[in-house]
Parts: structure tokens; C-alpha cells; sequence
């Protein structure tokens, strides 16, 4: 007797992947929801050891026509953690610092490193990761990549896209991507051949110059803006101070467009001193009046 398609996914996964390949039903229960009033239960769990398990879920997912939906902490509040394919969730092994340069304030990390996991070793160097989102004990940098979270004083600091400087990402075919700043002549390089991420730079360079104008009118200017795509971020790149970055654009693509496996992040000094500041107002609507969009 043959088996079900399940069996076949989880077949495949399970030859291919180092990690953990879960498909029993109390996974798939725990899997189904997140911190959003949704619940749907996945195919299957897969809990990637290494970027190559990511590139094996993604190859296997695509032959079998099955969704993946990426997922960390799972404290997104409108569903876009829960989805009715693979799960795929970094939080249990990529979770490590790759790499910190102190001096140049930066760092290469896993993306399910929890954020305040992230920051407390770095304390000692007196640095931070800057969005500082309500959720940090739980939420994991992969997770605020895709949904570019701001946090309580992004007014000062900026959203997470201000501190992403590099992303590597499996795209939907499975290749690895390795979306950085590039100049005029790197660009050119970048989209010359037939792999994925080539055809990316050239579709999302013609975007960028043909709806230009489109883009600049209609993008709301508001300082907490993290819905839809970046591409505001692309338009008239690369400019001196201001190159183009694909990495901008996976940033807030809530797990759309690829698979983070690894990022570079800015990091930023931990304040000197810190104080709470109240301010009164006769009433709510002055207070909003009041506050930065
Ligand atoms: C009580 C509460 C308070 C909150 N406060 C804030 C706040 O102050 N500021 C704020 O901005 N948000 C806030 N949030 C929302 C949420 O906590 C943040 O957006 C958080 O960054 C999500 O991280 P996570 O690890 O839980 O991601 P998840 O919820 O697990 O996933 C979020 C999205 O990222 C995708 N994803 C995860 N990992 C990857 C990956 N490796 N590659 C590609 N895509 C990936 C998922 O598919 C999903 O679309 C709050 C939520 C709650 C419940």
C-alpha cells in the first residue's frame, strides 16, 4: 500500500535533514498557532541544524508543491507565523552569534537567536541590538527581520530594517543569496546570469526605476510604516551614501521572498543613562496630536 503525500514529504525530509523532522500530531498541534487569534495546522515541523537543512526543506517543500512558513519566537499577532505546510523554526539550533566585531560595532548571527539572548552577553561591550520590541524574551532577530519591528523608542533608534546591513537567504529554489550594499558596477555583475538572485536584481532594479514616481507618491511617510515590500528603499540606489541592498527588501517581507539563514546586524552603544520623562495632557487627542506618526 502506498502512503499518504504527508508520508512522502516527511519521508524526504527525514533523508535529507540533520535537524528534527516532526510530523506527529502533538507537534502539529503545538505548531498551529501563534501569539495572532488564527490557528492552522501544519503538514509538518522541521527544526533546521544548519543553512543546508533550510536548502534541503525549501527543494523538498517546492518538489512537493508544499508551503513553508518560517517561523521564530511565533509572537507575530496577525498569523503570518502559522500556515498550513512546513514549519520551519529556527529558534532551537540557529540560534548562535557568528561572529562580533566590537570595534567596528557589528555582528553576524543565527536568525533565532532571541533577542534578549543576543543582547546580554553583549552588555559587557557595552553595545545592543537597537529595536527593542515589548516581546524580546521570546521574539528572535529572524522574526523582526520579517517584520521589520520597531519597539517602544524606535522614535530614536529607527525600525530593524535602519540596522540590518547583510542578509543570507535560501531563495524558493533552493540557492543560497548573499544580499549586501553594491555599487553601479557590482549591481551589473549581480544581475548578469541565469540564477535566481540575478534575476531578482534585474526585476527589482526595473521595478524600482519604472515606479519610481508611484512608489515616492503612495509610500506613506510615517516613521513606524512596516507594512508591504521595501522597495522604497531601492529607488534611486545606488547613490553615494545610499547603495542598493536587497537586504532591505527581505527585510518586513514577513518570509515571502526567501529564508533568512544568517544576517549581519548593526550594533549600536547602550546609553549612558536612561530616565522616564512624563508629560501631561488635558486630553488623549492632544497626546496624539503630540506624538511622532
Ligand atoms: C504582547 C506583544 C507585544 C509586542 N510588541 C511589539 C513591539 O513592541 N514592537 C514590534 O515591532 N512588535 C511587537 N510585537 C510583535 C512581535 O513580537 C514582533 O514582530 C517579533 O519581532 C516577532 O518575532 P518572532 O521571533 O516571534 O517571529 P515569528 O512570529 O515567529 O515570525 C514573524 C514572521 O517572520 C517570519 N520569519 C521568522 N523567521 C524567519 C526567517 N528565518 N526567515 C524569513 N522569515 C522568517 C515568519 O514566517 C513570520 O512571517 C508584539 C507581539 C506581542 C504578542
Amino acid at each position: 500500500m502506498s502512503g499518504s503525500p504527508s508520508d512522502a514529504v516527511r519521508q524526504d525530509l527525514e533523508r535529507s535533514i540533520e535537524g528534527e523532522v516532526r510530523f506527529d500530531q502533538v507537534s502539529r498541534a503545538l505548531y498551529s498557532t501563534d501569539a495572532s487569534v488564527y490557528q492552522i495546522e501544519p503538514l509538518g515541523v522541521v527544526l533546521p541544524r544548519s543553512p543546508d537543512d533550510v536548502v534541503h526543506a525549501v527543494r523538498i517543500a517546492g518538489r512537493h508543491g508544499v508551503s513553508i512558513t518560517a517561523r521564530g519566537g511565533g509572537t507575530s499577532q496577525a498569523g503570518q507565523a502559522i500556515g498550513p505546510g512546513l514549519q520551519l523554526d529556527t529558534s532551537k539550533y540557529l540560534n548562535h552569534v557568528l561572529e562580533l566585531n566590537v570595534a567596528e560595532r557589528w555582528a553576524w548571527i543565527e536568525p533565532g537567536v532571541v533577542l534578549d539572548e543576543l543582547n546580554a552577553p553583549l552588555r559587557t561591550d557595552g553595545l545592543r541590538f537597537a529595536p527593542d520590541i515589548s516581546t524580546a524574551s521570546r521574539a528572535t532577530v529572524g522574526g523582526m527581520i520579517a517584520n521589520n519591528s520597531s519597539g517602544a523608542r524606535s522614535v530614536l533608534y529607527g525600525k530593524t530594517i535602519d540596522h540590518v546591513l547583510e542578509l543570507k537567504v535560501v531563495l524558493a529554489d533552493g540557492s543560497l543569496a548573499h544580499f549586501r550594499p553594491l555599487g553601479s558596477a557590482e549591481i551589473d555583475a549581480a544581475s548578469a546570469g541565469s540564477r535566481l538572485d540575478a534575476a531578482c536584481y534585474r526585476t527589482v532594479r526595473e521595478l524600482a526605476g519604472a515606479c519610481k514616481e508611484e512608489i515616492e507618491r503612495r509610500f506613506p511617510k510615517v516613521l513606524r510604516r512596516v507594512g508591504g515590500y521595501n522597495l522604497d528603499e531601492l529607488v534611486d540606489t545606488p547613490t553615494p551614501g545610499k547603495p542598493f541592498n536587497l537586504a532591505k527588501l527581505i527585510v518586513g517581507s514577513e518570509g515571502t521572498l526567501g529564508l533568512v539563514v544568517a544576517a549581519k546586524i548593526n550594533l549600536v552603544p547602550l546609553p549612558a543613562a536612561k530616565a522616564v520623562l512624563t508629560i501631561e495632557f488635558e486630553d488623549l487627542l492632544d497626546a496624539l496630536a503630540a506624538t511622532p506618526l
